[in-house]
């Protein structure tokens, strides 16, 4: 079914009056829920994790079940975009569970995709699965192509087995794009030859500035890199178009004409882009973020497991919504040396 070419959900698929769309009080229509299905990762990236994390106890997750119904009733509210993220969603036990019994709102064509985003070392194990449960794209994580590198930010990390993994999901047939933080005097001076690296096998890619998100072992002063300054470096080797491809997503993409591939810029630092944002974020244990650069939060928890009905948990997905703020206001600069948000980026998923 297609969706309105308004971009709303596509109303057809659910049964009459069961739907009253997300719509927060800056007329943004809520069509897109990411799930961080855990908070535990195989990888501590020195920008997203301190090297000692301590993890929630494994009690205070929501079962994969809990995590079907909430999924569930925002689709019947209008979301139409699922992405399962972490922590490494893939590290989750029994996590294909989820992917299987989400998979029949793709078949009923409430939902327009059901995706995930993953640092890649388990995707031998899983491509097929994935795809078999009816996931087209998937964003893989990579910031280096270098395996000394690689290990250095990941901490934990195996380049070998992120390159199998993403081998293994071109050839389950899924498309992927690939995700790289852009680190000053880290991976800057590698970026274009992933860029070639990427498009030379079909891939787009994108670059992300990095956030203040959650206490980590150095200074993220450090480890900024403006893309503003990245894509004038890149200018020197390649002529960017920019092209008006969207995903409903903060990326801005250009075509790069040297190689044909789009990349993509995201940019919560140098340029905000809360004026089309159009999700929100759930944990693993049920509380609903509102904007990834704020602290309002819902708990969801308590309504899902209040009554077996979904009525008391549509009430307070709605509530949660007419919260949304309007924006994030990240800084990073030497005299904001505590992070924006005392929460890691593997809470809210990225
Ligand atoms: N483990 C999965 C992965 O590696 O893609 C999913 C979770 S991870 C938190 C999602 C994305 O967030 C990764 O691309 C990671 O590089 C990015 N990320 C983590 N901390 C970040 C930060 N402080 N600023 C910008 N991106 C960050």
């Amino acid at each position: 079914m297609m969706a309105a070419s308004n971009g709303t959900a596509p109303e057809l698929a659910r049964p009459a009056g069961a739907i009253r769309a997300l719509v927060d009080p800056f007329a943004r229509a809520i069509t897109y829920l990411r799930v961080s299905v855990t908070d535990r990762c195989d990888f501590r990236c020195v920008y997203c994790m301190s090297e000692h994390m301590a993890f929630l106890p494994k009690a205070d997750l929501l079962t994969l079940e809990e995590l079907d119904r909430l999924c569930s009733v925002f689709i019947s509210k209008g979301v139409t975009k699922l992405r399962l993220t972490g922590g490494e969603p893939l590290v989750r036990r029994g996590i294909m569970t989820l992917f299987a019994s989400l998979s029949r709102h793709l078949q009923s064509g409430a939902l327009k995709e059901l995706t995930l985003t993953t640092n890649g070392s388990q995707l031998s194990k899983y491509a097929s699965e994935l795809k078999n449960h009816g996931v087209e794209r998937i964003n893989v994580s990579l910031d280096t192509l270098d395996p000394d590198k690689f290990r250095a930010i990941t901490r934990w990390g195996e380049l070998d087995k992120v390159l199998a993994g993403i081998d293994a999901a071109q050839a389950a047939g899924l498309k992927v794009k690939i995700n790289a933080v852009a680190l000053k005097d880290v991976n800057d001076d590698e970026i274009a030859p992933m860029i070639e690296w990427a498009h030379g096998r079909g891939m787009d890619m994108t670059v992300i500035e990095v956030m203040p998100l959650g206490d980590i072992d150095e200074a993220r002063i450090d480890q900024y890199l403006p893309l503003s300054l990245l894509r004038a470096r890149l200018s020197d080797r390649f002529t960017l178009e920019d092209i008006d491809y969207r995903t409903g997503g903060p990326a801005r993409y250009v075509r790069v004409k040297e190689t044909g591939g789009r990349l993509g810029f995201i940019t919560p630092m140098t340029h905000n882009f809360c004026e089309s944002c159009n999700r929100v974020r759930l944990t693993c244990t049920g509380t609903l973020y509102m904007c990834l650069g704020q602290n309002d939060a819902a708990d969801l928890r308590k309504p899902l497991r209040a009554s077996e009905s979904n009525d008391v948990l549509a009430a307070a997905i709605e509530e949660a919504i007419a919260r949304k703020p309007k924006g994030h206001d990240f800084i990073i600069d030497r005299r904001h040396k505590r992070p924006a948000l005392a929460r890691h980026m593997s809470v809210t998923g990225g």
